[in-house]
């Protein structure tokens, strides 16, 4: 992947600068419940008064489907960011048109202005050409640091960048690419590579690019059952896709052809109910070793001898990429699995160690150990996408050096 610019490539002073971010944030009574995205976007955004630039902010919230809904305003936004940046943050009512140009005229360096969200504009998701280029006006740079938007051409990632002729990174996107792209092409070996979640079909892509790269890779969850069937093994009434059985052993197939150790569970936590609403399950029982699941009974968790000889893997490894818990960590008595695997990746302090998105990121936050990882991706059907192999239209749109 040629190296796309970033903010630190371009001279943005006096400038007005355009910066896709993920303010995407939870709203509870009006106010933001969780800023961490609004967090994550201050490296970028610092960088940019610092350089005496203007500074002009866009993001989706939730989904208002095209219309504008009170509900899914950024306004709370702009004052948790006035706040974090010590400065006022002027709020505008809409994203484009005549009132916010003007505004945007009136900038002074230095000046931070957050427009309303992009989504209350059906244009954004259709990446209509007409909101591309009012977007478009307002900016003489434009930044894009919403990873978890890349893999979607919208105005505010594709169609705008067709219309600004600086197109450059933020630190996050910087980021992202560093470790979801560089790490895992060019990675420090052994690699060991963890996948779990609930299904193949889900993440057969990601199986199949990462067989390219990776040394070793795990299997967890409920994915694990279908590979058992491929082996022709039994799973009761686990959560399996029979239908994916011949993809699960091309991948096998392939494994081997490749010398890639390919592990899959050798025992089960299973239960003989879940009730996942109230986050229950019934009677338990680990598998012995390689023993098939009954009817009845449903697989749930890695067992304790699959925890050991995973977390054996992961300490020996010089680069880890996990995506996907190893059971239904959301509820308590199956989540030793994800949370052991979490303290084994956390625990190798030598390696460089990526979460690489989706609900993996959950077990690890939940288990506590993600300020001893390397980097936390911040997408989800963006990160697994990238994964794949996929460009990704909001990076193809990024100039490059
Ligand atoms: P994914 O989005 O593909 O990473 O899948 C995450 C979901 O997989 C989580 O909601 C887990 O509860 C679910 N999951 C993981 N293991 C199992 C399992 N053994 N049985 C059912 N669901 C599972």
């Amino acid at each position: 992947m040629s190296a796309v610019k970033t903010v630190k490539d371009v001279d943005v002073s006096g400038k007005r600068v355009l910066v896709r971010v993920d303010f995407n944030v939870p709203l509870e009574d009006g106010k933001v419940s969780d800023d961490s995205r609004i967090a994550g976007a201050l490296p970028t955004i610092k960088h940019l008064l610092d350089k005496g630039a203007r500074v002009i902010l866009m993001s989706h919230l939730g989904r208002p489907k095209g219309k504008r809904d009170p509900k899914f305003s950024l306004r709370p936004v702009a004052s948790d960011l006035a706040d974090k940046l010590g400065q006022p943050v002027l709020f505008l009512e809409d994203c484009i048109g005549d009132e916010v140009e003007d505004a945007v005229k009136q900038m002074k360096d230095g000046n931070v202005v957050l427009l309303e969200n992009l989504r209350f504009h059906e244009a954004e998701e259709k990446n209509g050409e007409e909101m591309a280029r009012a977007l478009a006006r307002l900016a003489e740079v434009y930044v894009n640091d919403a990873f978890g938007t890349a893999h979607r051409a919208h105005a505010s990632t594709d169609g705008v960048t067709q219309f600004v002729d600086t197109c450059v990174a933020g630190f996050l996107m910087e980021k992202e690419l560093k470790f979801l792209g560089d790490h895992t092409e060019k990675p420090d070996r052994p690699f060991v590579v963890i996948l779990g979640g609930a299904k193949v079909s889900d993440k057969i892509k990601v199986i199949d690019a990462l067989l390219e790269k990776a040394d070793t890779i795990l299997i967890g969850g409920a994915m694990a059952y279908t590979f058992k069937l491929a082996q022709g093994g039994k799973v009761g009434d686990s959560l399996s896709e029979p239908d994916r059985v011949d993809v699960a052993r091309a991948a096998l197939k392939k494994a081997e052809e490749r010398g890639v150790t390919f592990m899959l569970p050798v025992d089960n936590m299973i239960v003989d109910s879940v009730d996942f609403d109230a986050r229950t399950v019934g009677q338990s029982r680990f598998t012995g070793e390689g023993e098939d699941i009954p009817d009845g009974w449903e697989g749930v968790d890695i067992g304790p001898k699959t925890i050991a000889r995973f977390s054996r893997e992961i300490a020996g490894a010089k680069t880890v990429l996990w995506n996907g818990p190893m059971g239904i960590f959301e509820i308590e008595a199956c989540n030793k699995g994800s949370f052991a695997i979490a303290e084994a990746v956390a625990g190798n302090t030598g390696c460089v160690s990526i979460i690489g998105g989706g609900d993996s990121v959950k077990a690890v936050r939940k288990s506590g150990v993600s300020d001893r990882v390397s980097f936390i991706s911040t997408g989800g059907g963006a990160s697994l996408e990238f994964l794949e192999g996929k460009t990704l239209p909001g990076v193809a749109a990024l100039d490059t050096h």
